[in-house]
């Protein structure tokens, strides 16, 4: 193999996702939900496959993205960014966010160009960077010990801009976060924005998860914030948004020069994304901002997934509470940390080379049929892995039956 791919290990996703249908595990590892879709949406990817004459939706559509689709999007983010999104130049669909994600490092990072990325970061991010030929520079956020709430993950602001050097080219932001579920305020959002300001950095803010959080106004997306839009390629995703997370639709939004690298990659890798799928998606999105806008409460996005995720969310806290589990209660998103300590001296984990969360994890899936993921896999430094190993990724975003086959587990734990 290739030098950069060489001595890649296996992915926590292909590892779990693995373990858990082997063990046929209770499963709150991998993030997507497991109840049925929304019926408004595959009734409308149902109305579309039934019309076989539909060219638009069963042949190649515009490379770039869908028509209807990128219309929409430009709509929909014109509005939250308090800018005119140009349909046509400002709006790029991919295959999931994974890859606007990949088009954003290929396309802008040079061979030894520095990316700040705020630990813990979701984890395609530094092997990206890597691949792309860049270097990735870990930002660690610290909680206090004891701590309850995802708001108490902080960035030390001192610390991030100490990094910052000539060859600093990116910073990686992801709000609401993965895997804490923290919110970021305004403060420390404009504070992030000061510093990219000073130092020119290109911002990637992936929120992937704008759309889950209880409130929809303390939801800030980065590129609204004063003067940032010019320099954010902001990252969504139609599978997260719409809980289809197997339709792998995602988009990059931003000002024309800085999506230009990313259409260059796109055209010749992938050319097209799949039409019908991009085609349903626009016409929920259709059907649903209208209603984001004028009837909040009869709206998917603006109130029927937060609530949903709302009350998932405080029965998983309960259930860890009463297995004497510490949870870090998320404010957005769909997981959850949780503190396993009470539990970590029964089981000798140090004696493994992995940190205590993967054998943790391992154990848990293996022996007592729970999978959860291990998040020192959202560190790349090993001694922030070692620092970093007490505690285990919950997904909540699971049918009811789940949680409470999950909570059977909990109970007898401890
Ligand atoms: N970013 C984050 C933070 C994620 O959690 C995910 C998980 N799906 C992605 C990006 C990738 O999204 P997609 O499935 O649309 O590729
Ligand atoms: N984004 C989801 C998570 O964090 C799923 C990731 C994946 O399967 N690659 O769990």
């Amino acid at each position: 193999p290739a030098e950069g791919v060489a001595t890649h290990s296996t992915s926590i996703w292909v590892e779990f996702t693995t373990l858990a249908a082997e063990t046929k595990a209770v499963n709150l590892g991998q993030g997507f939900p497991d109840s049925p879709a929304p019926k408004f949406v595959t009734d409308i990817l149902q109305n579309i496959s039934s019309q076989p004459e539909l060219t638009a939706a069963h042949q190649y559509t515009r490379g770039y993205g869908h028509p209807m689709l990128v219309d929409i999007l430009s709509k929909i983010y014109s509005h939250f960014y308090g800018v005119k999104v140009d349909p046509i130049n400002e709006v790029l669909v991919t295959v999931g966010a994974y890859l606007s994600l990949y088009y954003a490092f290929l396309g802008w990072i040079n061979k030894g160009d520095e990316v700040l990325i705020i630990e813990p970061a979701y984890d395609c991010y530094y092997p990206q960077v890597k691949f792309a030929g860049g270097v990735p520079v870990p930002v660690v956020m610290k909680i206090a010990e004891g701590a309850t709430s995802s708001s108490e993950f902080k960035i030390d602001f001192a610390n991030l801009e100490s990094k910052i050097n000539e060859k600093t080219k990116m910073l990686v932001i992801n709000n609401p976060h993965n895997p804490t579920g923290k919110l970021f305020s305004r403060q420390e959002l404009e504070k992030l924005a000061e510093i990219a300001k000073k130092h020119k950095l290109i911002v990637i803010a992936d929120e992937v998860y704008e759309f889950h959080v209880w409130n929809r106004q303390d939801m800030i997306r980065f590129a609204s914030l004063p003067g940032m839009y010019e320099q954010t390629i902001s990252i969504g995703s139609a599978g997260k948004a719409f809980s289809v997370t197997g339709w792998k639709i995602g988009w990059a939004v931003g000002p024309k020069n800085l999506l230009e690298p990313l259409k260059a990659i796109h055209q010749n890798c992938v050319f097209t994304c799949s039409s019908p799928t991009q085609m349903a998606i626009a016409e929920a999105f259709r059907t649903d901002w209208p209603k984001f806008l004028e009837d909040p409460e009869n709206s998917y996005l603006a109130t029927g997934l937060s609530k949903e995720l709302r009350g998932k969310r405080d029965k998983l806290a309960k259930m860890l509470e009463q297995g004497n589990f510490r949870p870090i209660i998320p404010d957005a998103g769909y997981f959850m940390l949780a503190d396993y300590s009470h539990l970590k001296d029964a089981l000798k984990l140090a004696t493994d080379k992995d940190p205590d969360d993967f054998v943790f994890s391992r154990w848990l899936c293996r022996e007592k049929k729970l999978a959860v993921i291990p998040p020192s896999a959202f560190y790349s430094k090993r001694e922030s892995k070692l620092e970093n190993s007490n505690m285990i990724r919950l997904c909540y975003f699971k049918k009811n039956e789940t949680l409470e086959a999950a909570e059977k587990i909990l109970q007898k734990l401890s």
